[in-house]
């Protein structure tokens, strides 16, 4: 705890630098019932405000670790539409960056994963 890590999000892999709007759901794995008690250390998977949005508003994903994050997720969006709007605001940040010319990793981005499909 306290270092400064790069984060990503998994999803789209977007840079989340320290302080940027994100979800992070931290996930551990304890023995139950077992002496000793054992408790692994905890792993923190990132998603950007766009790629957590677009996630709650689609279909489930497979698999059961899968589709516990992504009702946690869908529980942060439908609970306050602030996620919403740090998704919004993020996307006018990454539109305003993208490129006029042949450069198309800016578009590739914008629509990585093929969310937010107009
Ligand atoms: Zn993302």
């Amino acid at each position: 705890m306290g270092t400064l890590e790069t984060l990503y999000c998994l999803r789209c892999n977007r840079e989340l630098e320290a302080g940027h709007k994100s979800v992070a759901v931290y996930m551990f794995a304890q023995t139950v019932g077992i002496r000793p008690r054992q408790k692994s250390a905890a792993q923190r998977i990132c998603f950007c405000p766009q790629c957590s949005v677009s996630l709650a508003l689609g279909p489930p994903p497979e698999g059961a670790l899968n589709i516990a994050a992504w009702k946690m997720i869908r529980d942060l969006v439908s609970t306050d539409p602030a996620l919403n709007e740090a998704a919004w605001e993020s996307l006018r940040g990454v539109v305003g960056y993208l490129p006029t010319g042949e450069d198309d990793r800016g578009l590739r981005i914008a629509s990585g994963g093929g969310y937010f499909e107009f």
